[in-house]
């Protein structure tokens, strides 16, 4: 079938993009889901920073690619194993649609979202679907043939439809509303996974959460949710530190006006080396640091006693394929304020 989507063909473009226009919007073939696929009707999709990396090549991948990983939408279209029950995905289902999608079967899979999936790394790096293979192709203007076009993250949501891995997807409720839904599958999952799976603040510790952007935020409601966990917001932008305290933290600073040595758990979510060097200082002894945003490659963090490069860094806590809801807490009172996340960076 025919869809629009939106296709990055090469990487480099300089800032401002609204002038150098990396994305064009083309009609894209969709070939049809395999066994273990689906069609999936997009809703809404969120622009993430990470998309962004790919743009200006500091996270280099294949391309042509047609970009965007969090978004939802529904099935209209199963594959014959799906049709069987795959992961519990059915015909009609709404869906989040995830940027890593979970084999269940390997040793990443084994360690609960610890690890992320060995043959789903593969697959992301790859630009293709988990079963191998892309069902995207493109005719260049200049070409008579068809390009096969990759796929980021295993999703490619600035599209009309995708084909998506039943393993990359998540049902969600109807009544959720798409662009909320949207942002489960990227933003709420890396910051909610961070508070959650790795932070794991203990009630009456501190926690304080640097950059509030979209994942940043996402961990400010998460942890605000808890309801036994003192919660900050920090960062250089008021409007985003108001926003903060409108999602449920406690209090707020500027990076420069933070409590240094006083925190517990620290998430660092803005991806610079100031905010992993703020974030550090932040920390009270034994204290723990948990890193979701992406550095450039060549980004350095230093203090008196060591350097940091995100050269030998791997994000642990965005690693499943199991959004955390908004609900998920210890008294379930962080519901309310969910639509509050996005981040308009
Ligand atoms: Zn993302
Ligand atoms: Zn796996």
């Amino acid at each position: 079938m025919k869809i629009t989507a939106a296709l990055l063909e090469a990487h480099g473009h300089q800032r401002p993009y609204d002038t150098s226009r990396p994305l064009s919007i083309e009609e894209v073939e969709l070939a049809p889901p395999g066994p273990t696929e689906v069609l999936v009707a997009l809703e809404a999709a969120g622009i993430c920073h990470s998309d962004l990396s790919v743009i200006d090549g500091t996270r280099p991948r294949p391309v042509p690619m047609v970009l965007g990983h969090e978004g939802a939408g529904r099935v209209v279209e199963v594959g014959a194993e799906v049709a069987g029950g795959v992961d519990g995905v059915r015909f009609g289902d709404r869906v989040v649609m995830t940027l890593l999608p979970r084999c269940g079967r390997c040793a990443g899979c084994a360690t609960e979202g610890i690890r992320p999936c060995v043959p789903g790394s593969a697959s992301n790096a790859e630009g293709t679907l988990l079963a191998g293979g892309r069902r995207l192709a493109w005719r260049p203007q200049a070409q008579l043939g068809l390009t096969p076009v990759h796929h980021h993250l295993g999703v490619s949501a600035f599209a009309t439809y995708a084909v998506v891995d039943a393993r990359s997807l998540v049902v969600v409720e109807d009544d959720i509303p798409p662009a909320v839904a949207a942002l489960l599958g990227c933003a709420v999952l890396t910051g909610g996974g961070a508070v959650l799976n790795a932070g794991r603040p203990k009630p009456g510790e501190r926690l304080a959460v640097v950059g509030l952007g979209g994942v940043g935020m996402s961990a400010v409601l998460t942890a605000a949710g808890l309801g036994d966990v003192s919660v900050t917001g920090i960062d250089p932008v008021a409007a985003k530190r108001d926003q903060a305290r409108h999602l449920g933290a406690h209090a707020e600073a500027a990076p420069e006006a933070a409590e240094m040595g006083a925190f517990d758990v620290v998430i660092e979510a803005a991806g610079t080396a100031r905010a992993f060097e703020t974030a550090y200082r932040l920390l009270a002894p034994g204290g723990r640091l948990v890193t979701v945003g992406l550095p450039a490659p060549d980004a350095t963090a230093r203090s008196r006693r060591w350097i940091w490069s995100p050269a030998g860094a791997r994000s642990l806590a965005a690693t499943s394929a199991r959004p955390c809801p908004p609900a998920t807490s210890r008294d379930s009172h962080a519901g309310g304020a969910r639509d509050g996340c996005a981040s308009r960076s």
